[in-house]
């Protein structure tokens, strides 16, 4: 649905140069929410802007829904924009305008009839649950019920993909579990494309089916988010799991400290169990996280392994096997 192919972007100030991207190459497929992680100023404005060509790449191609972006006349990428909505971290909303025509605007500007527009943005309103401020004014809105009348525009005129710029970024955690809920359901109902740019690992745990984490113009990492958090030397498994401290355990005479990783089946199994019965290996849980991501179980366990040395052995080989991939972090 969205492929960039190594694109980069340099801005020029003056005689001074920032390279924003870096030959970045990632691809959206249809009816997918994916996201860009990535720190202040690691280029994800500027890549979700070169989708639109709000931003033009110096370098590299940009596709939407096969068209080549950057080959288009300006009539056809207006109406190729159409087919793309964008919301913002700051709403961007008309403050002289009502909450409905906030809504109706693009449908104006793409030249409905008035009635069409009136009904569309109804229906509109009931998508995002906000039928009782047709006729409130932003101000006086909360943060949440702001990004719910941006995302209720964005999708007026039907567009097939949605860009949103860190979107969640100025709400409270609570209403970005919401407004992340509302994205979700468009996702599911509407077949809507997401491609969303977030600093919060949070949003893409919640809602992110693939994921790409952007440093300095680059993409160093993409996948699917749970393989990228399941998987030991991400970034994103660094991230989720960073406060595993080794060397803060005394272990017992030939213990073993090991990490496990858990993702999906490994996790319907009663692992420590068969540690204990078919290897004789006794298993301390010393620290753990386990939780759901797009409903699979994902997460980390440390703990300290006993046994003769031939039994742990076994039992870190029967560990690879099953895919819990331990890693062996220290041993007495
Ligand atoms: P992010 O969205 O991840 O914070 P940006 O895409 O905004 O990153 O910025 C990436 C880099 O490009 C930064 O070094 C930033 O200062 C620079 N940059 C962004 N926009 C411009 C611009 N219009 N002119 C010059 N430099 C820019």
């Amino acid at each position: 649905m969205i492929e960039l192919r190594d694109v980069s972007k340099v801005y020029r100030q003056g005689r001074r140069e920032v390279t924003a991207l870096d030959g970045v190459s990632l691809r959206v497929a249809p009816g997918e929410v994916f996201g860009v992680l990535g720190h202040s100023g690691a280029g994800k404005s500027t890549l979700i802007r070169c989708v639109n060509l709000l931003e033009r790449p110096t370098a590299g191609e940009v596709r939407v829904e096969g068209r080549d972006m950057l080959a288009l006349g300006p009539r056809e990428l207006r109406q190729a924009r159409q087919g793309i909505g964008m919301i913002f971290q700051h709403f961007n909303l008309f403050s002289s305008q009502t909450v409905a025509g906030n809504i109706a605007y693009p449908l104006a500007i793409a030249g409905w009839p008035p009635g069409r527009i009136r009904e569309r943005v109804e229906e509109l309103l009931a998508l995002v649950g906000l039928s009782d401020k047709a006729q409130a004014y932003p101000a006086q809105l909360s943060g949440g019920q702001k990004q719910r009348v941006g995302i209720a525009r964005a999708l007026a005129p039907r567009p097939r993909v949605l860009l949103s710029d860190e979107a969640t970024s100025a709400l409270d955690p609570e209403t970005t579990r919401s407004v992340l809920g509302l994205l979700r359901n468009i996702n599911r109902q509407l077949g809507l494309t997401i491609l969303l740019i977030t600093h919060q690992l949070e949003v893409l745990k919640e809602i992110c089916r693939s994921a790409a984490v952007l440093e300095r113009g680059r993409v160093v990492e993409q996948g699917k988010v749970i393989d990228l958090l399941a998987l030991p030397g991400t970034r994103l498994n660094a991230l989720c799991y960073a406060p595993f401290v080794a060397g803060a355990w005394p272990l017992r005479p030939g213990g073993r400290l090991v990490r496990l990783s858990i993702a999906g089946d490994t996790a319907a199994q009663p692992v420590l169990a068969v540690l204990a019965r078919r290897f004789g290996v006794d298993a301390t849980l010393l620290e753990g996280m386990l939780e759901r991501v797009g409903g699979v179980p994902v997460g980390r366990l440390l703990v300290e392994l006993t046994g003769t040395p031939e039994a742990l052995e076994l039992a870190l080989s029967h560990l690879r096997e099953q895919r819990y991939s331990p890693e062996l972090v220290a041993y007495a």
